[in-house]
């Protein structure tokens, strides 16, 4: 542990920002989920939201969560890998919306076995549900959402992480997923800007969450991040949320193509 434990602000920053303006939340699981964090955040600046959920396994849960919030929260079953699914939630949300104003994509899935040990181990088809679910993703959702987005202008944030660029035990074939992910944020960005859709991510620090606790060795993860970021101390899922609320938001309308890094200032470190 570091000898200095610093609290940050979680009192809720509120607005009418974002008053009137419609978004999907794709990637919530559970009250942890950086997904809903970000949904929070856009609520609590006036957003009205539609969700997903993988599965009836997760409807309920994320009902619940839903309900929590202001307004009529429509919810579309959806696995990111099935076409047909992707089509309906957007045929859904053109009845129920008219118009999108953002789209929040947090969604990563590995097998559990292609994050630990080696990378060089890592079998075809667990590279291939891993880019799938993880990368290829973006691109289905960005493409079905498009005209919904294009109406009014819109923006688009995705989630990654820093195992993209720098080699972190056991993320493994997820960090070449998030390689992937941030190219295509990179040319989704390109192919959008015209209709002012705007395309970013997010690289956020470590946070306990479902999917990060499939990773192998995440609490050690947690304690490095900790001891070596410049801030000292892990990031605040509200914080992730902030950062894409302002991404989402007309605050960062000049921004597009980019990866911000939420990581308490890890990444700058060199030592
Ligand atoms: P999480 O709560 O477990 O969220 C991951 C979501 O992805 C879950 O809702 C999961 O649903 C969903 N998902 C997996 N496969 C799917 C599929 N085929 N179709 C639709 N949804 C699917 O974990 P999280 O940490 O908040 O993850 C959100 C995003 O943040 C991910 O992109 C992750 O890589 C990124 N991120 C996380 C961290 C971190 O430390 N937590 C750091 C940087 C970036 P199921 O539960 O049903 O599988």
């Amino acid at each position: 542990m570091p000898d200095t434990e610093v609290k940050t602000e979680k009192t809720p920053f509120k607005s009418d920002l974002l008053k009137g303006k419609k978004g999907l939340v794709v990637g919530v699981a559970n009250k942890r989920s950086i997904a809903w964090g970000i949904a929070q955040a856009l609520s609590n600046h006036g957003a009205q939201l539609a969700f997903t959920y993988q599965g009836d396994r997760l409807k309920e849960s994320v009902a619940e969560l839903a309900a929590t919030l202001p307004g009529k929260s429509p919810l579309y079953p959806c696995d990111v890998t099935k076409d047909d699914e992707v089509k309906k939630v957007f045929e859904g949300l053109s009845q129920e919306f008219g118009s999108l104003h953002f789209l929040v994509h947090a969604v990563a899935f590995a097998k559990k076995e292609d994050l630990d040990g080696r990378t060089i181990d890592t079998a075809k088809d667990g590279f291939q549900i891993a880019l799938d679910v993880s990368s290829y993703s973006l691109i289905a959702l960005a493409k079905a959402a498009e005209p919904l987005l294009e109406k009014e202008g819109g923006s688009i944030v995705a989630l990654t992480y820093l195992g993209s660029e720098k080699v972190v035990p056991n993320y493994n074939v997820m960090g070449i997923a998030k390689a992937a992910l941030e190219s295509a944020i990179r040319y989704l960005a390109a192919d959008l800007g015209k209709k002012n859709i705007r395309v970013n991510g997010v690289s956020a620090g470590p946070v306990s969450t479902l999917a990060a606790r499939g990773i192998s060795g995440f609490t050690i993860m947690l304690e490095g991040h900790r001891n070596r970021a410049a801030l000292k101390r892990n990031v605040e899922v509200e914080e992730v949320a902030n950062t894409a609320f302002f991404l989402l938001s007309p605050l960062s309308s000049g921004i597009t193509g980019e990866i911000i890094y939420c990581d308490a200032g890890y990444r700058i470190m060199g030592f």
